[in-house]
């Protein structure tokens, strides 16, 4: 146990705990209580413990009696124990906006039991938004409907302090995690076997249905807890990390998937827009208390993929379904809370759970701000680009029933970011370079995938010859052994290693590859989309070695697995430049349980970055494509995929400080300025 977790369990017994009173939470569910509370759900410094099953059951119901306009509850299901799976609707029902147009939105809290930050905060949030008279807000709920999600009673009820429990449970009765038990694209764990609860059966059939009906969902997220920040993965990622010990009291996570441009730039807007506002909401004297009992600088958050977050990833994560075309094709993010897991269990500590009820307001209503937005990027190109066509992958999972059928490609990258660019993106074939029918001096870029076809010496002449009078070649994957037939290294140079996810340490964040990449990122393509199982490292990287790419005058940008292997890099040749990245979109793999299909690509945010900075691509807001063939940009320079979001401030600010208010004892939480 290293000293940090010693200090968090140190917590419980530091902080002011109350001994919680059976019933006594306090949650108002009727009128004389309500009078005397002034919340159903009073904030948490005015609780003594966590809501019980009971208590959340008469105060929800109470509250829809008050508020029948603005709420509705719903059983979705029932758990293996036998409780309500519960889903709360908060909307305006008197709305002129038809039901079936408005914006949906689902949010689910504490899908681990024992993790209570997410459902606690959840019905304060409910709550917010039942009693809200702001004009802003009340505009939202005329054309949006927000799903509060309860999926797991029995890990709740298991803790429940008041019938007896002695601990909240991780997953439902029967000890299976909810959070396993998505059909996700691409690999899945066998033992998992998706779909195989009542709660997640039941959710399952509750968003389908409502997809089939015409629903439209924008924005959600699955708030989680942890124990505490990975430090192994946020840390040695952290250029500024120098020897105190750094923990986020919030990690925001990418999901992982097949995304577009356009869905890649709404998760990184949406993940830096609730990181500002959680270094806004979170600064204060609760904060500092935490820290000064564990001794530990305490971020407010930090962002970025799961893996370089958390320090691992898995298969059957409800936040990458959501997400996901056949799911319910939102731009979500997953949410772990610092200290809301095995400890502190049911120990109610009064500064960490208004923590975390604020952080979950902050992330709430963040994405319920965004999802009013409708922001419309293009990846600016300097010219015309053209991509090697390469086989595609097609047939589905023999080994299971019913199993989805695909025809995959990493191309589809390129072809699929040429529906937002500014020129043209188009396949050549193979055949057609050789000849010269392809025409390839026509383009600024030359992108060749995964293929190794570079033994062909007219193939290798034509690419040559492009490149020398002044082309962009841009090799990835399996095509950086391209290198060795261009006579740039030996074959002895290119490795292929296999990793638990692509990913590329930065060596020079000058250089123009990695511009707009942040400081902390480091993944570059998830691995299950593809297939890749991360029960033993099967990512591929494929590296040059670092000494004889500089003998040659090339450049190294990053290394994978040692500064020797180079991964991310570029050369001169002739009046053109040839840049590799050998970690960003391989060809998916068959070889593993993939019942639910596979993804033709899988970068992360730091993943798109590099092959659009590759390509001599800009981020621009505002393009008007033109229909005579002279596209040209005419919007404003962006800021890339990190640039502020465009949504309406207005609207922005009374949801921030509408989320920064709260009813909170003034004096416990006078709250100041933090530092970045
Ligand atoms: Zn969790």
């Amino acid at each position: 146990m290293n000293k940090f977790l010693c200090a968090v369990v140190l917590v419980a017994l530091a902080l002011p705990a109350f001994s919680p009173i059976a019933a006594a939470t306090p949650v108002a569910d009727n009128d004389a209580a309500y009078l005397a509370l002034g919340r159903v759900f009073p904030e948490p410094y005015e609780c003594v413990g966590f809501v019980t099953w009971n208590e959340f059951q008469s105060g929800i119901a109470y509250l829809e009696s008050k508020f029948p306009d603005r709420l509705k509850v719903n059983v979705v299901g029932t758990s293996v124990g036998g409780h309500e799976v519960y889903q709360v609707e908060v909307t305006n029902e008197k709305s002129a906006t038809p039901y079936e147009q408005r914006r949906f939105l689902y949010f689910s809290g504490s899908t681990h039991g024992n993790e209570r930050g997410g459902a606690e905060g959840q019905m304060r949030v409910i709550e917010d938004w039942a009693l809200t008279s702001d004009p802003a807000m009340m505009k939202i709920l005329d054309n949006t409907v927000i799903l509060f999600n309860f999926l797991n009673p029995d890990g709740w009820i298991a803790g429940d302090i008041s019938q007896g429990g002695a601990m909240y449970n991780r997953g439902n009765d029967n000890g299976v995690d909810l959070n396993r038990e998505w059909p996700v694209v691409g690999w899945i764990y066998g033992p998992y076997s998706p779909l195989s609860e009542p709660e997640s059966i039941s959710m399952y059939a509750n968003l389908t249905g409502r997809v089939a009906s015409g629903q439209k969902f924008y924005y959600g997220a699955d708030i989680h807890g942890m124990l505490v920040d990975a430090l192994d993965a946020a840390l040695a990622m952290d250029p500024g990390y120098v020897s105190t010990l750094k923990q986020s009291f919030v990690d925001v996570m990418m999901p992982a998937g097949e995304y577009t441009f356009r869905e890649m730039y709404k998760q990184v807007e949406c993940a830096k827009t609730v990181y500002n506002a959680l270094y806004e909401n979170l600064s204060g004297s609760a904060l500092e208390q935490l820290q000064s009992i564990t001794g530990t600088e305490i971020k407010p958050a930090m962002w970025g993929a799961c893996w370089d977050a958390l320090g691992y990833t898995d298969s059957g994560f409800m936040g990458d379904w959501l997400t996901l075309h056949d799911g319910l094709n939102l731009t979500g993010l997953d949410y772990e809370l610092m200290l809301s897991h095995t400890a502190p269990n049911n120990v109610w500590t009064i500064p960490l759970e208004y923590l975390h009820v604020q952080s979950v307001r902050t992330i709430i209503n963040n994405m319920i701000c965004l999802s009013q937005t409708d922001p419309k990027p293009w990846v600016s190109l300097p010219g015309k680009v053209a991509y090697l066509e390469i086989p595609r992958i097609a047939g589905r999972d023999s080994g299971a029933e019913n199993s989805t059928p695909y025809d995959v490609c990493p191309t589809d990258f390129m072809a699929d970011l040429g529906t937002f660019a500014t020129q043209p993106i188009v396949p050549v074939k193979y055949a057609d370079i050789v000849s010269g029918k392809a025409k390839i001096e026509d383009y600024t870029s030359l992108v060749i995938i995964e293929s190794d076809a570079g033994k062909d010496a007219k193939y290798v002449e034509a690419v040559k010859k492009y490149v020398e009078n002044g082309g962009n070649l841009v090799l990835t994957d399996g095509a950086t052994t391209m290198l060795s037939a261009l006579e740039i290294v030996s074959e002895s140079d290119i490795t292929e290693s296999p990793f638990y996810a692509g990913y590329i340490d930065i060596q020079d964040w000058s250089d123009a590859l990695v511009k707009e990449v942040r400081g902390t990122a480091r993944q570059t393509y998830e691995p299950v989309p593809l297939g890749f199982s991360i029960l033993s490292d099967e990512s591929p990287v494929w590296s040059v070695n670092s000494d004889s790419w500089t003998s040659k005058g090339g450049k190294v940008v990053g290394t994978t697995g040692g500064e020797e292997s180079a991964t991310l890099g570029w050369i001169k040749m002739g009046d053109g430049n040839v840049s590799f990245v050998g970690a960003v979109l391989p060809n998916p793999i068959e070889d593993n349980d993939h019942p639910y299909g596979l993804s033709s690509y899988s970068p992360t945010y730091s993943g798109y970055q590099i092959m659009i900075n590759a390509i001599g691509g800009t981020t621009i807001m505002n393009y008007t494509p033109q229909q005579n063939g002279t596209n040209a940009p005419d919007g404003k320079q962006g800021r890339g995929f990190l640039g502020l979001p465009g949504f309406e401030a207005s609207v922005a600010i009374a949801i921030l400080a509408f989320a920064a208010a709260g009813k909170i004892n003034g004096a416990k939480t006078k709250s100041k300025s933090g530092k970045r």
